[in-house]
């Protein structure tokens, strides 16, 4: 089956999202404290594809040999991965674009992972200052990218680009099955 993994700094956002996505509130557990999400976690969705949950990066507060056995983690999951359709990078959409951000999806395009981008917390925002902060991250993807890869604006907690998110993945999947 398809999978899409979602992948950010921790407390991006990411389990809130994958609860939004999945509907179902127990799936991934949300927390304050960074760095609980561990473990690679598969979620069957519908049947029909796999949404993978992978740890987050970028703790402040781990150790160095850590966030090495993170990273080796992480790249180990890409490079095994053939059935991996797409990986969702989630970024805070409050913050100017980071390096570790940056860095992680130069080493996706390096690996031939195709990626999207996924703001979060969009509710925290003025539309104006969200509108702002993103066409920024626009002209800082530009000088790195060809193009600004395909992104979508998302809060779970006012529901925001759920349907999006969903409708582009399952547009993938039928293509998918479309061609074999
Ligand atoms: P993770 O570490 O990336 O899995 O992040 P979590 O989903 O656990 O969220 C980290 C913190 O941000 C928690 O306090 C969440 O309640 C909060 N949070 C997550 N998503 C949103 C959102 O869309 N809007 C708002 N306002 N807060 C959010």
């Amino acid at each position: 089956l398809p999978e899409y993994a979602f992948i950010g700094r921790s407390n991006v956002g990411k389990s809130s999202l994958i609860n939004m996505l999945t509907g179902r509130k127990a799936l991934a557990k949300t927390s304050a404290k960074p760095g609980k999400t561990q473990l690679i976690n598969h979620f069957l969705i519908n049947k029909e594809w796999h949404l993978v949950d992978l740890p987050g990066y970028g703790y402040a507060k781990v150790s160095k040999s850590t966030k090495r056995t993170f990273q080796k983690f992480i790249t180990a999951y890409f490079d095994k991965r053939k059935q991996l359709i797409c990986a969702f990078v989630l970024i805070d959409s409050r913050h100017d674009p980071q390096p570790i951000d940056m860095e992680f999806m130069q080493w996706l395009g390096e690996h031939q992972v195709p990626f999207c981008i996924i703001f979060t917390k969009a509710d925290k925002l003025k539309p104006k200052v969200l509108e702002k902060n993103i066409n920024n991250y626009q002209e800082k993807m530009l000088e790195i990218w060809e193009e600004m890869p395909e992104f979508f604006i998302s809060s779970a907690t006012a529901k925001l680009g759920q349907e999006e998110i969903l409708e582009y993945i399952d547009s993938i999947n039928n293509e998918l099955k479309a061609n074999n």
